[in-house]
């Protein structure tokens, strides 16, 4: 009897002194964040859907994602450009592009969930349509995560899509943002050169893939439809692809970058997801 209750003693004390690491920080996402960078709309979007809805107006949304981990936080592209919110009718679109507005800039957005612009280590842009590029420079020392074939595209104005003196790591192809498999940029090139989206392991969530421009809305996903101004039908459709089997693969859901009726049912900053 005695021996049994000294057994015990010493087990309880074994177990006691186990849950010594469970106190560690999670090394992972920690929340997710979605701000809204601008809203448009377009006269026809057909433009999107060659022969379907020809002539019928399209109402966008423009989101950006802010991702915070242990390692730094990082910024999933930037939208149309806080100088749009001093535009009382917006800044007009043009050849059929949308007419963008911006309710509140994405400065105030970060300030309000704690976030300074130099807090920002990382700037990812799914490509450089100015939809996604508009802030790039509110953030002069967060390192550039870009496709090197987006980076040197030859813009119609002849001059780089980046400041040469912003920090710029150029990619070719997929790249694990901070080595743990969390946050995973994806090469998904057609809409432009070195388009990209985002894969981003939330510990509650789920995988959720952002979709950049890949697809403008669900009804092009489930179609496979690739818009008129896509530099390559065939890379966007392979994309696409991609992209599905990834989702299968990783039992990932798709956010659609300029959905609006996804983007209604999602939460916003100062909410999150986790
Ligand atoms: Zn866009």
């Amino acid at each position: 009897m005695q021996s049994f209750l000294v057994g015990s003693a010493i087990l309880g004390l074994f177990l006691w002194a186990q849950p010594v690491h469970a106190q560690a920080p999670a090394k992972t996402v920690e929340r997710l964040y979605i701000l809204n960078c601008g809203e448009g709309d377009a006269p026809d979007q057909s433009r999107w859907s060659p022969g379907v809805n020809v002539g019928k107006r399209l109402d966008v949304v423009d989101n950006c994602y802010l991702i915070r981990h242990p390692q730094g936080n990082l910024m999933w592209d930037t939208g149309v450009g806080d100088a749009v919110a001093a535009m009382p009718e917006g800044r007009a679109g043009q050849s059929g592009a949308p007419t963008w507005r911006l309710a509140r800039t994405l400065a105030a957005q970060l300030a309000e969930i704690g976030l300074k612009p130099s807090d920002i280590r990382y700037v990812a842009v799914s490509h450089t349509h100015p939809d996604h590029i508009g802030n790039v420079e509110l953030f002069p020392q967060a390192m550039l995560l870009v496709q090197k074939a987006e980076y040197e595209w030859p813009s119609p104005l002849g001059v780089g899509r980046f400041k040469p003196e912003h920090p710029a790591t150029k990619l070719e192809g997929d790249h694990d943002v901070f080595g743990d498999g969390s946050i995973t940029i994806l090469s998904t090139p057609g809409h432009t050169p070195g388009h990209q989206s985002l894969l981003v392991k939330l510990p509650k969530t789920g995988a959720v893939l952002l979709s950049g421009d890949a697809v403008h809305f669900k009804d092009n996903w489930e179609n496979r439809r690739v818009p008129s101004q896509n530099v390559d039908k065939d890379k966007t459709a392979a994309s696409m692809q991609r992209m599905a089997d990834l989702m299968a693969l990783n039992s990932a859901q798709l956010w659609i970058n300029h959905d609006k009726a996804q983007s209604e049912s999602q939460r916003k900053a100062p909410e999150f997801y986790e």
